[in-house]
């Protein structure tokens, strides 16, 4: 039963050698493995994707017709492509393709339905996939422009710079900017991707949370349909991935995001990714994929020295046309240190205040505004701290705190990680849910509001909570 495949190929290549010319032969079919046969369905391994698109392109034909007289009407043949042939640590790793050219196989006195039907479906829900219509998913707002180059940032910025002029034939491919949350990672990879828009306007570009890309893969992997995910990306000219330590642990995912760098990455197209830490340092992402991620140029991207504060906050009020006293400016560079992010935050919530209690901005007010951001005397309580102390509290594996999963102690734990994270920290919603695989604001509010709620109903919940809080409080002081 188990060789019926071998078999079945055979006969087809007994009729395929008399047809096709000696030398083709031996370069097109020799190189085939049948590797089984699934009810009327030959899946036929193939040593790559270029040698796939070729056999669909040239001998789609030849091959429906040989394998109806081997299987009848019902017959089928599915690809399986060679991505990586792996080695001792990795097993090879294949994907499985219909044999789309088999639908436009047209022939009347044999209508039988070797048409796999199976179009890419765009994962961005475009209709009628057509190359061009691929929205790239970036906001025009993030500009090279407007992004200061300091000493912080100057290697990355000049590689992104050179990355847009030449993607995917300089050496800088793929492109790593690697660094700390709020330092204007996600900017410079937007900067790159508007930028080769503008410059090369045929180029199909396309940004992607790594979050975004998990939850794709999840979705399409339910639905089985795997090989239209990896398809549609594997159409874009320029891909980046924005937070790939998010990756961690995603298996599956990471298997797609494999075979879809492999691919761009061979036909020249330029990958650009961003991590929380350099390559070498991320924790359970595949060593074949670090190893390519290593392949180009990794660029970090570290806290911004006083004078580039200074230059984003003069940059950031230019380009809305605001004013404020020098003395004011240099305050809130001298004392926003933490990360671009919270500098941009205090700059808002002066204005705000001013603004709301028609008062002009000085000195005086910046102190009163940034008294909330600055850090004070008693020891500064992190993000990770309280997501230790919850876990501790709750016997929750760290990792299991950051999955993505319904279980309602998870849920909630997460949630009450939070509502602390907002209340002790100084930190804005977006950095929060940043730090807990990549939500946004909105989840961290709705946790807040739902930690809440559960308070003033739930009393063992609110022990709990109160609990909790006054451990936080303790570790503060
Ligand atoms: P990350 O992705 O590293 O967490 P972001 O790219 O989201 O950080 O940057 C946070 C904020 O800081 C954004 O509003 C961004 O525009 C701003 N920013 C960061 N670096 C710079 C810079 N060098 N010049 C101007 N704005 C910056
Ligand atoms: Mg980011």
């Amino acid at each position: 039963m188990d060789k019926k495949h071998d078999k079945v190929w055979q006969n087809c290549l007994s009729i395929i050698k008399d047809i096709v010319e000696w030398q083709h032969f031996k370069t097109w079919f020799e190189p085939i493995k049948p590797v089984e046969l699934r009810d009327k369905i030959l899946i036929i391994q193939v040593p790559s994707q270029f040698f796939y698109e070729y056999l669909e392109e040239h001998y789609v034909n030849l091959l429906a017709k040989t394998l109806k007289r081997e299987l009848g009407k019902e017959a089928r043949l599915e690809y399986r492509i060679m991505v990586d042939s792996g080695n001792d640590k990795n097993k090879p790793l294949t994907m499985d393709v219909p044999g789309h050219g088999f639908k436009t196989f047209s022939n009347n006195e044999m209508d039988f339905p070797l048409v796999v039907n199976n179009p890419v479906k765009n994962p961005f829900v475009i209709p009628g996939l057509k190359k061009m219509q691929i929205d790239s998913q970036l906001n025009p707002i993030y500009t090279f422009d407007s992004f200061i180059e300091g000493d912080c940032n100057r290697v990355a910025r000049r590689a992104g710079k050179t990355v847009s002029e030449k993607p995917g034939t300089t050496s800088f491919n793929p492109l790593v900017v690697y660094g700390g949350v709020g330092l204007g990672k996600t900017h410079l990879v937007q900067a790159i991707g508007n930028e080769i828009k503008r410059l090369h306007s045929h180029k199909v570009v396309l940004y992607v949370s790594s979050e975004k890309f998990i939850n794709q893969f999840q979705d399409h992997s339910r639905n089985n349909a795997i090989n239209d995910f990896i398809h549609f990306y594997q159409m874009i000219d320029v891909l980046i991935v924005d937070d790939v330590q998010f990756f961690n642990r995603a298996e599956k995912s990471q298997d797609a995001l494999f075979a879809i760098f492999n691919h761009l990455h061979q036909s020249g197209k330029q990958l650009i990714l961003t991590s929380d830490k350099s390559p070498k340092d991320l924790e359970g992402v595949q060593e074949r994929l670090l190893s390519r991620f290593r392949w180009g140029l990794s660029a970090d991207i570290q806290l911004p020295d006083y004078e580039t504060r200074m230059d984003i906050l003069e940059k950031k009020m230019k380009n809305d046309g605001l004013e404020m006293p020098k003395e004011v400016v240099k305050y809130i560079a001298y004392n926003i240190q933490s990360n671009v992010r919270e500098l941009e935050g205090a700059l808002i919530s002066l204005l705000a205040q001013s603004s709301l209690n028609k008062r002009e901005i000085d000195l005086e007010l910046a102190k009163k505004v940034l008294r909330n951001f600055i850090k004070t005397s008693s020891r500064e309580i992190t993000i990770e701290t309280i997501q230790k102390m919850v876990c501790d509290y709750y016997n929750l594996p760290y990792e299991r705190l950051l999955q993505k999963t319904r279980k309602r102690e998870i849920v909630q734990a997460r949630q009450i990680t939070m509502f602390l994270a907002k209340q002790f920290t100084k930190n804005s919603l977006k950095t929060i849910g940043e730090h807990f695989g990549g939500r946004d604001h909105t989840t961290v509010i709705h946790s807040c509001q739902t930690v809440k709620d559960l308070m003033d109903t739930d009393g063992l919940f609110r022990e709990s909570v109160v609990e909790l809080q006054q451990k936080v409080q303790l570790a503060a002081m």
